[in-house]
């Protein structure tokens, strides 16, 4: 059998391990990465760009049914469209082909080797790799640092596994028709943007969630928007519910009072979470400290051994695409002999229901539980004339600041396209400003960020247009 050297080996294509893999050839790291499945990894495969390509084609198709149904307050009317979804999941593979292949390319730009295979670790500097479908592995790779980004999968409820009418996100996102009665099973991240678009698409949607409320880890006031917004499309909410199993081609449930029901489905999306992928490919064989069920690692994204290093969903909590690329960037840059640590002052995250919801950053309720004295404003976006233009008045922009010297900790938006803050929020919290910052920029007229503007103004006490 064959066997190569190098200095860094990555483990796994996704935007954990190809972001490392870039880096370290920017840097000379002499770099190889093994990839079992496609390079871009679930982000890019069956993640975050295919959803939000259904999520985009569910919205227009929803849009212009509203015009045949002559609902629009636009003054739009037109004929009844139809959807080919054989065409619009092509679409969102073209996207992806697109992205995975440019992931390709930057590797091969940057001298990274890209090994196409599934690597199981025999130690803690020594892999195998073997093709898909092959008995046999067909190359050893030997390195001085190994990089372990093999990133999450769907959690299996074991009394309904997936399989037939039971599917993962992963099904959800390359449909050959869409179902009359979907099952959603988790109101969580996943369970939220895709049960919406199913809806969209035209089928019946019941989500089941156990705790008593949709996305239970936001706080209550911003997911009230998204909820009101389910129940006006028409997606029936069963909450403090918990799933018993399948009952021929029905969901069996069971409310919080006991009360049992059978819910009518073609298809049951699980969305329960994911977890980190630790079986399987020899992981075990180092014996690693555990942190749960993820990787434990320090503020370097080291193991508990020595040059083996861990990112991404491996790591742990939030399992976010954009957090894997940051550790990734870093180990790159540790393994070239630069000094760095991962403590970003916020890590936001993004929810692209319908509407949108952004949190960066502390709550109001974590700088309570964590003894701050804070001020805090709410700017609602029926007040915002660009909100109104783009038919999207429900939701605000929430501030929350140190009440001793007014520096911000927090942002939370609920609202259409509140997306797009994301990135004025995290930078305000990572270069420390004030509310006096916020509130002093000229923030463009008409857009959503004058609603930043305006809460960080009426935490002054002097909002404008309220
Ligand atoms: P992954 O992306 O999971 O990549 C790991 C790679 O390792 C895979 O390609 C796998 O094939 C490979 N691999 C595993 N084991 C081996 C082995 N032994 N040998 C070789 N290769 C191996 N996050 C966001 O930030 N925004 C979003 O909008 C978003 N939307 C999402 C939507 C869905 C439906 C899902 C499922 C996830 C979404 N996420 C989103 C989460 C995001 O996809 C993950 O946080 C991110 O992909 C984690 O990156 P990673 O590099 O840690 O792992
Ligand atoms: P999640 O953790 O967001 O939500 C899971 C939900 O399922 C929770 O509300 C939980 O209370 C509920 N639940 C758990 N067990 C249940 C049961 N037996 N019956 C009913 N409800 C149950 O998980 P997810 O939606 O599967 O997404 C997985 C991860 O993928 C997310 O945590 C996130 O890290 C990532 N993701 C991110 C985005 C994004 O950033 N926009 C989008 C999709 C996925």
């Amino acid at each position: 059998m064959e066997t190569l050297h190098t200095t860094l080996l990555i483990i796994g294509g996704g935007p954990g391990g190809y972001v490392a893999g870039i880096r370290a050839g920017q840097l000379n790291v002499p770099t190889i990465l093994v990839e079992g499945a496609s390079p871009g990894g679930t982000c890019l495969n069956i993640g975050c760009i295919p959803s939000k390509a259904l999520i985009h084609a569910a919205d227009e198709f929803c849009k212009a049914r509203s015009y045949a149904a002559e609902t629009s307050p636009l003054g739009i009317t037109g004929s009844e469209p139809r959807i080919d979804l054989e065409r619009t999941v092509a679409w969102k593979d073209g996207i992806v082909k697109k992205l995975t292949g440019g992931v390709g390319a930057l590797l091969k730009k940057n001298g990274v080797k890209l090994v196409e295979g599934w690597a199981t670790i025999l130690d803690g500097k020594t892999v195998e790799v073997r093709q898909e479908g092959d008995a046999e592995a067909s190359v050893r790779i030997r390195c001085e640092h190994m990089l372990l980004a093999a990133g999450s999968v769907p959690v299996e409820l074991p009394f309904m596994p997936f399989g037939g009418p039971v599917i993962s996100s992963t099904e959800a996102l390359s449909p050959s028709g869409v179902p009359q009665r979907l099952v959603v099973v988790g109101a969580g991240y996943i369970g939220l943007e895709l049960g919406t678009a199913y809806r969209k698409l035209g089928a019946q949607v019941t989500v089941v969630e156990a705790a008593d409320r949709i996305l239970p880890a936001y706080d209550a006031d911003l997911v009230k928007p998204v909820a009101a917004a389910l129940g006006r499309l028409g997606v029936e909410l069963r909450l403090g519910t918990s799933v018993l199993g399948m009952d021929g081609s029905n969901v069996r449930v069971r409310d919080a009072s006991g009360v049992e029901a059978l819910l009518e489905a073609d298809c049951v999306l699980v969305a329960v979470g994911r977890k980190p992928r630790t079986t399987g490919w020899g992981l075990e064989n180092l014996m690693l400290d555990m942190d749960g069920r993820a990787i434990k690692v320090d503020n370097q994204c080291r193991t508990s051994m020595r040059n083996v290093w861990a990112i991404g969903d491996l790591a742990g909590e939030p399992m976010l695409a954009h957090r894997a690329m940051a550790q990734g960037e870093m180990v790159a840059e540790i393994v070239s002999g630069k000094r760095r640590h991962f403590e970003p002052a916020a890590i936001p995250a993004v929810c692209f229901t319908d509407p949108e919801i952004v949190v960066v950053g502390m709550s109001p309720l974590d700088a309570d539980k964590a003894g701050i004295e804070i001020v805090t404003a709410n700017f609602p976006f029926s007040a915002n004339g660009r909100a109104m233009t783009i038919e999207s008045t429900d939701g605000f922009v929430r501030v929350v600041a140190r009440k001793s010297d007014h520096r911000i900790i927090g942002w939370q938006a609920v609202g259409g396209a509140v997306s797009e803050l994301a990135a004025g929020f995290t930078q305000s919290i990572e270069l420390g400003a004030q509310l006096e910052d916020i509130a002093g920029t000229i923030h463009a007229h008409p857009t959503l960020g004058e609603a930043v503007q305006e809460a960080a103004l009426r935490a002054l006490g002097h909002a404008l247009h309220i």
